[in-house]
Order: structure tokens, then sequence, then C-alpha cells
């Protein structure tokens, strides 16, 4: 079985575990990380969405509307929330899937605090178009969202150093991982210093049953992203036995994981600086596969492919098709998982229905008919041309079948 994700956790990152020594194993990672993104400073938190939480805090944002994409991961919307702030959700474009900012520009009001800006699928944000945003809003704050970027860059400059601040969410599902956690970059000082004094009064220190409880997680992940033992674990997901261990987050509620407010463990940190050794490595091999990917694919009609961009770092490679659901099980037949990253409609979530939406109906869309392929750093050149060619031999079987029944 080809999965449809796989974090790269070997030896490297289980003998980082063992660092018992390393005190300081969480300044270090920030220090570590920091220098990666090319950025003065990294401060970490448990989650992603916790780095939101304590940002917008940290930028004295209360009672106020936050500006963020319609299509994005609802733990967005559910940091927002849970700051005291209200989430103004903002269509995509068709070609990027990044928030449309020209209705960014339609969606501010007096109250508006920040902005959201998110390079999905490690596309990069158009950074001309928010810069003039800023220009004329200099009030409102700019929050990047790398969870899925880590470092793309729109016409070579990165996205995560245009804004007053970037957060990265750093689960197992993500360019690199630290098991869970998260982390906000900045180059400001002043900002700095007020995000320290929030996390130091929001979270509480980490414990030792949080390190050992981490510990066992990456020990199963190491087990389950093996390619003989995934297929079953795959059918054990299928089947819901798995979602109280791979659920992360409720559509049906708005709410944060019971630990949101408990510090990184020094645990993760350790095995966030392992993977930050591999950063390049990772890159380099979604670039190529990437463009491998485009090259083969772009002569089926049937798909639409994202915009071309020299700067992305595709934490995805997606596709758009109206034949998602039944490729997705024709290629799981032949042992290739492809995911469904965002498979909801935020605005349209029980929780949010009431929320202001600015929309070109482009993001409900997207939500049944966008896949995404294998394109970790586990996918060999081999595997890929497997993917295409079983990819080629659905829509031919397709083509047929139609042809035969008209
Ligand atoms: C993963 C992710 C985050 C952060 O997620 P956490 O699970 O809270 O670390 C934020 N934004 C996007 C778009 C994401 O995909």
């Amino acid at each position: 079985m080809i999965p449809r994700l796989k974090a790269n956790l070997g030896i490297k990152e289980l003998i980082a575990t063992c660092k018992f020594w390393q005190q300081d194993a969480v300044e270090q990672f920030e220090v570590k990380f920091a220098k990666l993104m090319g950025q003065k400073y990294a401060v970490a938190f448990p989650y992603g969405r916790t780095g939101i939480l304590a940002a917008l805090k940290a930028m004295g944002i209360e009672n106020q509307e936050v500006i963020c994409p319609a299509y994005t991961c609802v733990v967005v919307p559910h940091a927002i929330v849970t700051s005291g702030n209200i989430p103004v959700f903002v269509d995509c474009d068709a070609d990027s899937y990044n928030m449309d900012m020209a209705l960014v520009e339609h969606a501010i009001t007096k109250k508006t605090g920040a902005i959201i800006a998110t390079s999905i699928f490690g596309h990069p944000v158009n950074l001309d178009a928010l810069e003039q945003i800023r220009q004329k809003h200099p009030h409102i704050k700019i929050i990047q969202d790398c969870a899925h970027s880590f470092s793309a860059e729109w016409q070579g400059r990165p996205v995560q150093k245009e804004g007053n601040c970037a957060i990265f969410g750093l689960n197992i599902s993500k360019l690199i991982t630290s098991i869970f956690g998260g982390i906000v970059t900045t180059d400001d000082d002043v900002f700095l210093q007020s995000l320290k004094t929030e996390r130091e009064k929001l979270l509480s220190p980490s414990s030792r049953l949080k390190s050992f409880k981490r510990w066992l997680y990456l020990c199963a992940c190491v087990i389950a992203f093996n390619r003989y033992v995934y297929g079953f674990i795959n059918r054990l997901e299928k089947s819901g036995l798995l979602n109280r261990f791979v659920k992360y987050f409720d559509e049906t509620k708005i709410d944060m994981p019971a630990d949101y407010l408990e510090a990184m463990a020094p645990i993760e940190a350790r095995v966030g600086m392992a993977q930050c050794d591999k950063y390049e490595q990772i890159i380099v091999h979604r670039r190529e596969l990437a463009r491998y990917y485009y090259a083969q694919l772009k002569r089926i009609p049937n798909f639409q492919l994202p915009q071309v961009d020299k700067g992305a770092t595709f934490s995805h490679f997606v596709i758009y098709t109206e034949d998602a659901q039944p490729l997705i099980n024709y290629m799981l037949k032949k042992g290739i998982q492809l995911g469904e990253l965002i498979d909801y409609h935020i605005p349209n979530l029980a929780v949010y229905k009431n929320h202001t939406y600015f929309s070109k109906k482009i993001s409900e869309s997207l939500v049944k008919n966008v896949i995404n392929l294998p394109i970790h750093l586990n996918v060999t050149p081999d595997d890929a041309n497997y993917i295409v060619t079983n990819i080629m031999n659905f829509f031919e079987d397709r083509l047929y079948y139609i042809s035969d029944n008209s």
C-alpha cells in the first residue's frame, strides 16, 4: 500500500527521543527552526492552533473580526473563536485555492483585527496583493498560516516573512513533524516579548505523562506507516475504529484538544530537531515529484491541476476532478491511497452557519472534487510511475465504459 501521507520517521527520530540530557530541547528547537525559516525568532506551542490563539491574544485582538479562508483546516476558525474573536470567511480563487484577495478587501470592516493568510497545499499566497491591503489598512495584523507551506516563495519572497508573524503546524501530517506541536515565527522583537508573555500566561508546563504519551504515539506511527502494516491500518481507519487516535478535531463543535494548553514536550522538540535536518531533502523530493506529476497528468482532460508555481513547497499535490470518488476507489484497489484533505465546507458546518462568508461559490465546489496524490519522501520514482499509470488506466477504462453505454 502506498499511503496518502507518511511522516519520515525512523531511527534518527527514535534516537532523538532518547536524548534525555537535552533539558533545554524546546529552546534549542526554537533556535533551529527560526534559522531554518530565515526568521529571527520562533516560539513553540503544543499545537499550531494554540499558536494562532496566543498570537491573536499577544496582538491584543479581542472581540474583533479575523478574516480567514473558507477553504482551510477547520482548526483555524476554532482557534479564532477560542481567542474571543469572530471568524469572517473568504472564498478562494480557482487557480491557487488561496484566499481571493479582492474579496478580502470587501470583507474588511472597522472591526477587522487580523487577516490569516494561508498558503494552502504549499501554494504561495499572493504577497503583492497582501502588501497592497497592508498599506491601505496598516492597523490590521497579518498572520501567515504556513502549516502547509513551510517557506513557500512568492516570486522569490518567502511567505512566512511578510506578516507580523507566521504559524506552523507540526503534527505527523505536515512537511516536518514534532509528533504534535506548532510554532510561531517572527522578526519583530516587540511582538516576541508579548507572545512569550502570553505563552507564559496561557500554558502549563509539560508533564512527564505527556512526554510518555507522545513517545507511545510516535512508536505507533512508526509501526503504522510500515508498508506491510499500513493496509490493515487503513481498513481500521475506514471502519472508524481508530477515530479516537486519528481524529484530532471535531467538525460538529467548536473546541480544542484537551491538552491544548500544555506546553510542547521536550521529546517533541527533539524529534522536531531531527526533522529539521531532513527539511531540505523533503522539499527537493516533493518539488521533483510534483514536476513529474505535472508533466504526466496535464494530458488528462478531466483533470484540473493547480497553477504551476516554482515557489510552491507541495504539502499536497492536489487535483480537481469530477471523478474523485470512483478514482479514489479504483486506486485503493491498486494499493494506492489518495487523500481528500478538506472534505467539509466550513461556512456550511452547523457551528459556522451564521458567520459571514464572502463567496464566489468556489470553495464549496472543491470539497467533493479535490483529491491529493502521495508525494512524501517514501514515494519512489517507481511508485510515482505506478500511480500515474493507474490514473491513466482508470480514465481509459472509464472512457471505454462511457462509450460502451452510449
Ligand atoms: C494543520 C494546520 C494548522 C495547525 O494545526 P494543529 O493541528 O493545530 O497543529 C493550521 N492551519 C492549517 C491550514 C493546517 O492544515
